[in-house]
């Protein structure tokens, strides 16, 4: 079995309390710590999850790109709604009108098979950097580690880092620990409630929603779903944390079979670093059959699941690389070469690749694979939009009148053409027919060649088309419906045929 395989038996009981030999925070007396249950046995599990891990905060190469992916997926989230474009909202998602605007794009439900690509393209760009560096969405990008990440530094901000934070939980109730938190949990319902009330930005326009939401007029859906989507964003971020990715993301559960042995992941070189244990730093610790490991735990104590990730890869590591600047503060004070946790693959470890020898096994089947296929289907995506007619025309016949005879010795068939403009300019249509002779297409009840159908928006035109009574056998007969722009049309130049059936009764 590899070191890939995913272990569920991690130490994640790793105590919360200790004092680590490098650690600079001058932690003191280790916090006393009932025993833990049996490993794996069910208390244990129940215990994993109700214990609450008190996470250290960490500086370094990891810790920034964490900062920055925080920072800029909540720019984009925070201030996506509130972008204009042409006059409306650059992205709106307006499930009463059943359109989806994204910038000059305007889906229609007919359109469903672009949002089913994009979900598609999504999913294999998943499964390529997963193959590729292991789970870098749930470490940098997924909603619930940034929410945590904000949630957590306010938490810092208040409480203090992990050591304060520990003895604040641990000390009776008095009006220190009520005023703090009292106001942490007051700066997180102002979070959850912004998070909540964009949300809702997404599904009807957000400039409107709040002067709604102060006048009490928001719909009750929108009520339901902002306190609701606040009420998660809380829940999750402020409590769940490491047991949503360790106990409901269904994505954890399925990694293993996206990595192998080649994809860099957040790994700790044990060839290195055992035997582990606790040393001067002017100790030749080689010489003393040592590894670099001085078994500090400061690994364990910054990592978010609190899982140590000396045990090897497991299915609650998230990939933050926390553990990793972690151990490089910790090397660089032991004067240790740094890297004894970092990013690499499991093969690179055991056969004792250099990084170059590592990176050329990044190109393997799968990767090219996923990556082929993402580029067909983005290729296929921006063509298909590319050419995309911007009228949508559907015939319907009106099943209540098959045929009549009108003056004139004409016979009359009675249509309702549904029009889906998905531009944002007006369309100007000609109505015309071919496939009988003498066929002639007017409105109803405007009598009119010409349609005008606005932009963003769909239309319903009754129309009906006339033959004379000799203009062929009785029965019925395919016909075409034509549309063409209409002179002076700017934009593109449109040419519909549409297929429909003429009766001419006995
Ligand atoms: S791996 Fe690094 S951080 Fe973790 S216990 Fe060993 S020396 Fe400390
Ligand atoms: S083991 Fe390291 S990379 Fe994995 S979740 Fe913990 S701190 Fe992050």
């Amino acid at each position: 079995m590899t070191r890939l395989a995913v272990s569920e038996s991690a130490s994640s009981h790793a105590p919360q309390g200790d004092t680590p030999p490098g650690a600079d925070e001058g932690d003191a007396a280790p916090l006393w710590r009932p025993a833990p249950p049996a490993p794996g046995s069910v208390e244990s599990r129940i215990a994993e999850v109700r214990v609450k891990l008190h996470p250290r905060s960490v500086s370094g190469t990891f810790a920034h790109w964490r900062i920055v992916f925080v920072v800029l997926t909540q720019l984009v989230f925070y201030g996506l709604p509130w972008v204009q474009w042409e006059g409306r909202q650059a992205v709106l998602f307006d499930l009463a009108a059943r359109k989806f605007y994204l910038f000059g794009l305007v889906l229609w439900p007919q359109d469903v098979v672009y949002l089913a690509v994009l979900l598609v393209i999504s999913a294999l760009a998943l499964f390529l950097f997963t193959a590729v560096a292991g789970r870098l969405f749930c470490g940098y990008a997924c909603p619930q580690t940034v929410y945590t990440e904000i949630f957590m530094w306010i938490e810092r901000r208040i409480e203090g880092d992990r050591l304060a934070r520990i003895r604040l939980d641990e000390a009776p109730w008095n009006a220190r620990k009520i005023r703090l938190k009292l106001s942490k949990h007051a700066l997180w319902i102002l979070l959850a409630w912004w998070t909540g009330s964009t949300f809702i930005g997404y599904f009807a326009p957000i400039r409107d929603l709040g002067e709604q939401l102060f006048t009490l007029q928001l719909g009750p859906w929108q009520w339901f779903w902002m306190l609701f989507y606040g009420f998660a964003t809380w829940g999750n971020a402020g409590f769940m944390r490491e047991s949503v990715c360790k106990y409901m993301c269904p994505y954890a559960r399925f990694q293993s079979v996206m990595v192998d042995r080649d994809t860099f992941v957040v790994t700790y070189d044990h060839k290195r670093g055992e035997p582990r244990g606790g040393r001067s730093r002017k100790v030749d610790h080689r010489g003393a059959g040592m590894g670099d490991c001085v078994d500090c735990s400061l690994c364990v104590q910054v990592c978010p699941t609190g899982i140590d990730i000396r045990d090897g890869l497991q299915y609650m590591c998230i990939g933050c690389g926390a553990c990793i600047d972690a151990c490089a503060q910790v090397m660089d004070k032991m004067q240790y070469p740094k890297g004894l946790i970092r990013y690499t693959s499991d093969r690179a470890i055991a056969d004792g690749l250099d990084a170059r020898a590592t990176r050329r096994r990044l190109w393997r089947p799968r990767v090219l694979v996923y990556g082929a296929a993402i580029g067909l289907l983005a290729v296929g995506f921006v063509v298909s939009l590319a050419l995309r007619s911007p009228l949508r025309v559907d015939v319907v016949r009106d099943r209540n009148v098959l045929a009549r005879e009108v003056a004139g010795g004409l016979i009359e068939n009675i249509y309702r053409l549904q029009f889906i403009n998905t531009s944002n300019e007006p369309l100007t249509l000609q109505l015309a027919a071919d496939g009988l002779p003498g066929l002639s297409v007017r409105t109803v009840p405007e009598d009119r060649q010409e349609v005008r159908v606005p932009p963003s928006s769909n239309l319903l035109v009754p129309v009906v088309v006339r033959a004379p009574t000799d203009a062929g056998t009785p029965g019925s007969h395919p016909i075409q419906f034509v549309l063409r722009s209409a002179p002076g049309q700017s934009g593109a130049q449109l040419d519909l045929h549409e297929a429909a059936s003429f009766y001419l009764p006995q």
